[in-house]
Order: structure tokens, then sequence, then C-alpha cells
């Protein structure tokens, strides 16, 4: 079995433009070495929002060195970015861009959010890439809840859908640069799940709504997230309550991370090559 690490608490929120009110689950400043290759992770909501007339989000940013992955779990946003990519995902659906050799964006709650208000819960996912594939084109995988494995659990128990990886063997659809697993698991109170996690992988628990006791006696709230060793394989969970959770699980990048806002890279010097060919406008444009 792997051994649970450590228990860490989300910070208070802070809003991510004027749309997206989030808790910062993980980032890689100070959980990266254990989490890879995971690099942060925002919650946002679940936040009541009134119809509006002008769209809430965050416009115009760039990114570049890694993939980012946006979960909905009630709501809708749109996105746009300059590599000629966009669309609009609402609830079950996920948005895996990889900005990789860099993009500019912007994500905004949809038109159709905007006018009748709502509730908004998603989560915002950072996965790194290995040195070799950072330089590669941009690349957007719109991924609708339909395409996506639930994989029904024994006794009532619940729900996994396989966003990427596999688990009873089912696949999930996201391509992926490195092997990893991604899902989106519902659990009932009072059950126990057993998941399968290899040897050598990280693995993590993002506990969203809910409570969960792992092991003997530790418990996991909400907003809550459990980090487990790399050594052994697998872990076991316990639902207290009725119990919504990422399960973050993959094989680590063992390469040194650099990252500054928007960009992550392996050195400083490739930091400040981001800034100059973003002043340069090598970033494209928004059109
Ligand atoms: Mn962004």
């Amino acid at each position: 079995m792997k051994a649970l690490i450590g228990i860490y608490h989300s910070p208070p929120g802070h809003w991510v433009g004027d749309g997206f009110p989030v808790r910062t689950m993980f980032s890689y400043d100070r959980l990266g070495r254990h989490l890879s290759p995971f690099l942060l992770l925002d919650y946002a909501g679940p936040q009541q929002f009134g119809p509006a007339a002008q769209p809430r989000g965050v416009g115009e940013h760039p990114h570049r060195g890694f993939e980012t992955v946006t979960i909905v779990y009630s709501g809708e946003v749109a996105h746009r970015d300059s590599a000629g990519n966009g669309g609009t995902i609402g609830p079950g659906d996920v948005q895996w861009m990889t900005a990789a050799s860099g993009l500019l964006h912007e994500e905004f709650h949809s038109e159709a959010f905007t006018r009748s208000g709502g509730l908004l819960e998603m989560a915002q996912l950072w996965v790194n890439l290995p040195a070799r594939d950072k330089g590669v084109a941009p690349r957007y995988q719109t991924i609708l809840n339909a395409d996506i494995p639930a994989v029904a659990l024994p006794a009532g128990a619940g729900q996994l859908r396989v966003i990427a990886g596999e688990f009873d063997a089912q696949r999930g659809p996201a391509a992926t640069h490195t092997p990893l697993a991604v899902w989106d698991l519902r659990l009932a109170a009072g059950a126990t799940l057993q998941l399968p996690i290899p040897e050598g992988w990280s693995a993590s628990l993002a506990l969203l709504r809910g409570a969960l006791r792992l092991g003997d006696s530790q418990e996991l709230g909400e907003a809550d997230l459990a980090v487990y060793s790399t050594s052994g394989a697998n872990l076991a969970v316990h639902a207290l309550r009725d119990s919504v959770l990422l399960v973050l699980a993959g094989e680590p990048i063992l390469e040194p991370i650099a990252g500054y806002g928007p960009f992550v890279m392996n050195s400083r010097q490739e930091i400040e090559q981001a800034f100059a060919d973003l002043q340069a406008g090598r970033f494209g444009s928004m059109g």
C-alpha cells in the first residue's frame, strides 16, 4: 500500500479575474516534488452567480510549458485561444488544453450561463510536460461528458469517471504526454474503495465535497488534499459522507521545475525567454 504522507488544508480563497472564486488546493512550489506530474489544482466554487449582461472571467493571458485541464461540475465555461481553438464546456465536460510552446487564451462564463446565472463549480488542474514536449505545438481536447466512461462501483458505492488513465478495464479519453490518471470519483456514505495505483506513481486525493476517512483514523474534509507516497501500490478510501473527489496519480517527471506566473519550464533562463517571447508577440494573437 502507498503511505499517507500528509493532509493539506486549502488556504483562503482568491478570485481569478471576476469569474472564478478559487481555492488553490496545491501548487508546485510546495508540493511539486510529491505530486509530479501535477503542478497545481484550483477549485472554484460552488458559488451562486446572478444573471449578468457581461461575461465574467479572465481575459487574455499566456501559458507555456504545461497543460491546463478544466473540469466543470456545474455552470458553463467558454474558452478561446490564439491557436484558433475554442469551445464551451458544461457539467461533466472537460477541456484538456496543451499550452506547450505557448499560447494566449481567455476563460469566461458562457453567454448562456452569464444570462441565466446559476451555480458555478469547477476545477482547473495544471499538468506538467516533460522537457522534450514543452516546445510542441499547442493542442486542444474537448472531452464531453458522454465520452468519459463512468464505472458504476459495486453495491451502490458510487461512480468513477475515467477522464484519463485506466480503471476497471475502462480507458479515459484524454491523450496525455506521460502516464497518468485523472478520475472523478463519487463515493456514497459508508462505502470503502480500493484504488489501483502503480508502484512508483505519485498519488493524491482532492476532496471537493463530503468527508473521507483514510487509514484508521485520519479524516479528510472539504477542500482538503491527501498526498501519498510514490512507493507502494494502491490505496484505500472510506466515505464518511457522500463525497466528490478527484483522484490524481501519475509517473513523476524527474526534471527541475522553474515556474513563474503562467509559465512552467525547467530553468530560470527559459522563464526569462518566455517573457521575452511574450513581449515580442511570439505567442500569437487572439484575432
Ligand atoms: Mn489560463
